[in-house]
C-alpha cells in the first residue's frame, strides 16, 4: 500500500514539475506507528539524503524522543511539503524559503491520504504549517500548542517547530513542557 501510495506521488510530482529536478522526501516510520509527526518542508540536508528529519532537526527529533521516552520504533516522521523549497539568495546561493500556500495545497492530498495509510493515534504538527493545513482554521501554534484535541476521530498534538526555538531560545523551556505533557499522555496510552 505505502509503495503504491510513494509511486502515484512520484509520478504526481514529475508531472507537476516536469524538467525541473525535484528530489521527494518521503515519511519514514512503520505503518501503524502510534505517533506520526508532521513538519513542515525538508531542508538541504534531507533532500541531499533523501530523508525527512535529518542534520539539525534529527538531532531536535533525538531530543523530542529522549525526553518523551518514546521508542524510534513508535513514531512515523513526515512533512507536510515533500520537496525542498529553495530560493536564491542575496550572495547567490541556493537555500531554504518557506512553503508557498500553493504548494501545501499541491501536497495536502497527499499528506491526508498518508495520514491514512500509516493511521496513527496522534498526530504531532509542528510549527504552523501543518497546524494550519490540517486543521483549516486561523488558530495558530502560539495558541494551540501543548493542548491534545481530537481531530477526525484521531488526537492531534500541536508544537512549536523546533527550528523556531533557535530563534526565540525564550520558547525552549514552553517546548520542553509540551514534550513532557505529551509523554504523559503517550504513556497512559496501550499500544
Ligand atoms: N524541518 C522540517 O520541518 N522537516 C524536515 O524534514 C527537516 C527540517
Amino acid at each position: 500500500m505505502m509503495d503504491a501510495f510513494r509511486g502515484e506521488l512520484a509520478a504526481f510530482i514529475r508531472g507537476i514539475y516536469e524538467g525541473e529536478k525535484k528530489i521527494l522526501v518521503y515519511g519514514e516510520g512503520d505503518v501503524g506507528a502510534p505517533v506520526m509527526m508532521i513538519g513542515e518542508a525538508p531542508g538541504e540536508q534531507e533532500s541531499l539524503q533523501g530523508r525527512p528529519f535529518v542534520g539539525k532537526a534529527g538531532k531536535n527529533l533525538d531530543e523530542f524522543l529522549r525526553e518523551a521516552g518514546m521508542d524510534r520504533a513508535a513514531l512515523y516522521v513526515t512533512n507536510t511539503v515533500k520537496i525542498r523549497p529553495t530560493k536564491r539568495s542575496a550572495a547567490g546561493r541556493i537555500v531554504n524559503r518557506p512553503p508557498t500556500q500553493e504548494e501545501i495545497r499541491l501536497f495536502l492530498p497527499w499528506l491526508l491520504k498518508e495520514i491514512q495509510l500509516v493511521d496513527p493515534r496522534c498526530v504531532i504538527t509542528l510549527g504552523n504549517v501543518p497546524l494550519k493545513a490540517l486543521t483549516e482554521r486561523g488558530s495558530t501554534v502560539g495558541e494551540l500548542h501543548g493542548r491534545l484535541m481530537d481531530w477526525n476521530g484521531r488526537k492531534l498534538f500541536p508544537m512549536y517547530h523546533p527550528a523556531s526555538i533557535i530563534y526565540n531560545p525564550g520558547l525552549k523551556d514552553v517546548y520542553r513542557q509540551d514534550i513532557a505533557r505529551f509523554a504523559g499522555w503517550f504513556r497512559q496510552q496501550s499500544f
